[in-house]
């Protein structure tokens, strides 16, 4: 009926109010948001053809990784090789300017690339900051879309965390956290493992870590995301088998190397990092879990920069999340992308999610045997039905991500990078081939003052060095004071 202003009204409401509240709810629970879509369509259009494959899930299923520069370069621990500028430890920690540049540079990544993402806060060593800015930080990521990881070299105490996840009444700030802990024997000044000669002696040190994560939980019900992180030359190579085999027993979801690249502060290069393979860290990996962990069946962008694969465990099983060997595992990967793939779940409420997914399951009646039937192939490949539920009871069901990404040399970026700039496609092998990875990266960085994005390769090698110079003006060590005379 029409209300005192002629407008119409439904029990005291006006009818607009109603209908854009429904227009929203619609958004909000439609499977694949409509800005999520553009931008895969984007990411998927920019691919090099011959990475357009079936296993690709980037412009598919995700536009890829993000990550922060030049917020806190600062690192208190020397690391051979390091993929900071080599002056970065003349830049002052400033909690003020982090927030800042990451709101800006988060900002421009939630325009470009969608309302969702996975974004690293990387750039330095994130427990310098002050626990209250690196939580702003946290949050400002949040609000820009993105689920935010810290990147962390773990050598921080357990009241940090706290005040960290925690604000000044004791209240968690988040419901979950997600951290990266860096650890390997490449690594100087740790705190108890000054110069560590083996990866074995790092163990508690990753214990320690992962365990400030596990009482967190049990003490605030703060949930985390933990991943490993173990940079990869010929001094470690041949211990990636052990610390894999180590770190599995440890409450970290992801196991995370890195074939070291001659990046960064060229101080810090080592000899014959070339010789380190992705197929050669992957072998080790495979070594020290004891089995095969097939990779083929899925690609985040180019396999000569990225592998990874997703194993479900179930107590002392573990097993592919996808066989790549079998026809109908590919079948179902290949009808979930195409139908599901864009959908996100994170920092999303479980009702939204519930009505998302009876939406999408709505719209792809025909797809539910065929994911019901990948679900039991996991199950009987994890050790059948039974074993898994008796694994979920006793709280012994859970994903593991491996991961090997292998980021290339700054001599070769630099050249690659500046023929793009010109639109130019080489003409010598091994630059077209660092141009392809580029064109595919799935780890980028922003420049919201330029409207660039780029890939991290780029940043460290080409943008970092400059950016550094630009920081220690504007974050001297020593601030200049002035004297009135
Ligand atoms: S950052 Fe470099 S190595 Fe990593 S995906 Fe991008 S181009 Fe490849």
């Amino acid at each position: 009926m029409p209300g005192r202003t002629g407008a119409v009204v439904w029990r005291g409401r006006p009818a607009g109010k109603i209908a854009a509240a429904f227009r929203r709810l619609e958004l909000a629970t439609r499977p694949i948001h409509p800005e999520s879509r553009e931008a895969l369509d984007r990411r998927w259009s920019g691919l090099p053809g011959q990475l357009k494959t079936p296993a690709q899930l980037l412009g598919r299923a995700a536009v890829g990784c993000e990550g922060t520069h030049g917020v806190f370069p600062k690192c208190n621990l020397t690391c051979t090789p390091c993929y900071h500028s080599a002056d970065a430890n003349k830049v002052r920690i400033d909690g003020g300017h982090t927030v800042r540049a990451v709101k800006d540079q988060l900002g421009f990544l939630r325009r470009v690339r969608g309302p969702r993402a996975h974004a690293q806060l990387i750039g330095g060593e994130v427990s310098l900051l002050p626990a209250e800015d690196h939580a702003a930080a946290l949050l400002a990521m949040q609000a820009a879309g993105r689920e935010p990881m810290s990147m962390t070299h773990g050598d921080f105490d357990y009241q940090y965390l706290l005040d960290v996840a925690l604000d000044d009444t004791g209240k968690p700030r988040f419901g979950r956290v997600s951290f990266a802990g860096h650890f390997d024997s490449l690594m100087r000044g740790r705190r108890g493992a000054p110069r560590p000669r083996t990866e074995e002696e790092l163990n508690p040190f990753r214990e320690r870590f992962a365990a400030m994560f596990t009482a967190l939980r049990r003490e605030h019900r703060v949930r985390s995301y933990l991943a490993h992180n173990m940079t990869v030359t010929p001094a470690n190579i041949d211990q990636v088998a052990g610390v894999t085999g180590a770190v599995l027993k440890m409450p970290f979801d992801m196991l995370s190397f890195q074939p070291a690249a001659y990046i960064g502060d060229d101080r810090r290069w080592g000899k014959d990092f070339s010789d380190i393979t992705i197929d050669a860290v992957w072998d080790r990996i495979e070594a020290g879990a004891g089995q095969p962990i097939p990779w083929q069946g899925a690609q985040f962008g180019d396999p000569r920069c990225n592998r990874s694969a997703v194993v479900l465990r179930a107590g002392d099983t573990m097993a592919p999340l996808l066989d790549p060997a079998d026809p109908k595992d590919l079948a179902a990967r290949d009808r979930v992308l195409a139908h599901f793939g864009g959908m996100f779940f994170g920092g999303t409420p479980h009702w939204i999610v519930a009505l998302k997914v009876i939406r999408a399951l709505l719209a792809h009646p025909r797809d539910i045997p065929l994911i019901l039937g990948f679900g039991f192939r996991l199950a009987t490949r994890a050790g059948g039905l039974r074993h898994v539920f008796a694994a979920l009871r006793a709280g012994k069901l859970s994903f593991r991500t491996f991961v090997v990404h292998n980021f290339m040399d700054a001599a070769d970026v630099a050249p690659a990078w500046d023929l793009m700039g010109k639109g130019i496609t080489s003409e010598d092998p091994k630059t077209r081939e660092v141009q392809e990875r580029l064109g595919a990266c799935m780890y980028t960085m922003s420049h919201p003052e330029t409207g660039q994005l780029v890939p991290a390769c780029v940043q460290h090698s080409v943008l970092d060095p400059a950016e550094n110079a630009g920081l220690r003006k504007l974050l001297p060590l020593t601030p200049k004071v002035r004297t009135d005379r």
